[in-house]
């Protein structure tokens, strides 16, 4: 029997101005899964510790996602899967998406490669669309490449691997109160106006050249999202008092991780990084409400071998 573990990174979705489309991966926080190939073919949850989370392979991500690679996959094995979650179901950074990407990932590098990571991002997808309805890949896209990512099309799929400037460091605060990812979509307006979508498209451009040039405060300038962010917001308590501390204490950036709770704030090093946490400790404190606050380089590398 071929077994690994592995390291599932959390991934933060649509930093700020790329709704579905930009996304990235942290290096602190994330799942462990232990994945083994057996001779009895079929696709089983076999352990799930740290979450109450489906057993049930068509109900599990981990189990659809590994489902849909064994389709496209000539010889027929079995799966065994073991997942030890950490981050927590709807907290908006990637919960399902580690799930996804950690398993197709780690059954992909057990079978000897068979398909790209980018082919992968296809099968992590079907785990996504059974969690929230929809196959986005902003969060299973920087899992599996690392780094940041951008989805430049979805019909036909086509993925970018950004660059990751190394100074760049993120903190998230994760207040302890689900929204789900299909609930929070449905505050969403279907329609822009022309003027919305010229300020953020110009946004997502000056993101990614700034991310190319290292040019920090064109990445600063352009953290900012006119569409999504004023719809959402009003789900997460304190939004607006976390991203002006945030902001005050020196972060680049400050909004919405995915589709929330989580608020992420892009500082340049670790340092600022740490200021922030305390600043955004200290709002959060008075709340009353649980929360966890974690700060994480930026992970360019992507799911990794443990054991
Ligand atoms: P996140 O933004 O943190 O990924 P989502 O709301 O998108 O959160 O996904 C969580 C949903 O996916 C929950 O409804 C959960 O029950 C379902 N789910 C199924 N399998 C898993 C899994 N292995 N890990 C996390 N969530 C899972």
């Amino acid at each position: 029997m071929k077994r690994i573990k592995i390291f599932a990174p959390a991934t933060v979705a649509n930093l700020s101005c790329g709704f579905d489309v930009l996304g990235c991966c942290l290096d602190t926080v994330g799942d462990e899964m232990i994945i083994s190939i057996t001779s009895e073919p079929g696709v089983r949850i076999t352990k799930l510790e740290g979450a109450d989370l489906p057993l049930e392979t068509k109900k599990n991500v981990a189990g659809v996602a590994v489902e849909a690679l064994l389709d496209n996959y000539s010889e027929k094995v079995g799966v065994d899967i073991e997942i030890f979650k950490k981050i927590k179901a709807g907290s908006g950074i990637g919960s399902s998406a580690a799930s996804s990407a950690g398993a197709v990932w780690a059954v992909n590098h057990l079978l000897d490669n068979p398909f790209t990571n980018h082919k992968l991002i296809e099968f992590a997808m079907e785990g996504e669309k059974l969690a929230s309805g929809n196959a986005h890949a902003d969060n299973v896209a920087p899992a599996l490449l690392g780094g940041f990512t951008l989805v430049r099309s979805y019909k036909p799929l086509d993925v970018i691997k950004l660059h990751t400037p190394q100074d760049l460091v993120m903190t998230v605060i994760h207040p302890q109160i689900e929204v789900k990812t299909s609930d929070s979509r449905s505050v969403i307006k279907q329609k822009v106006t022309l003027k919305q979508a010229i300020h953020q498209w110009g946004n997502v451009g000056g993101l990614i050249s700034g991310l190319f040039t290292e040019d920090y405060d064109l990445i600063g300038r352009s953290l900012e999202d006119v569409i999504i962010e004023p719809m959402r917001s009003i789900l997460i308590p304190e939004f607006q008092n976390v991203k002006n501390a945030a902001i005050a204490r020196g972060a680049l950036g400050c909004g919405i991780s995915g589709s929330g709770p989580s608020i992420f704030s892009l500082c340049k090093g670790m340092e600022a990084a740490n200021n922030v946490a305390n600043a955004i400790e200290e709002v959060y404190a008075k709340t009353g409400l649980e929360f966890d606050i974690h700060v994480s380089k930026i992970n360019s590398e992507g799911i990794k071998i443990i054991e």
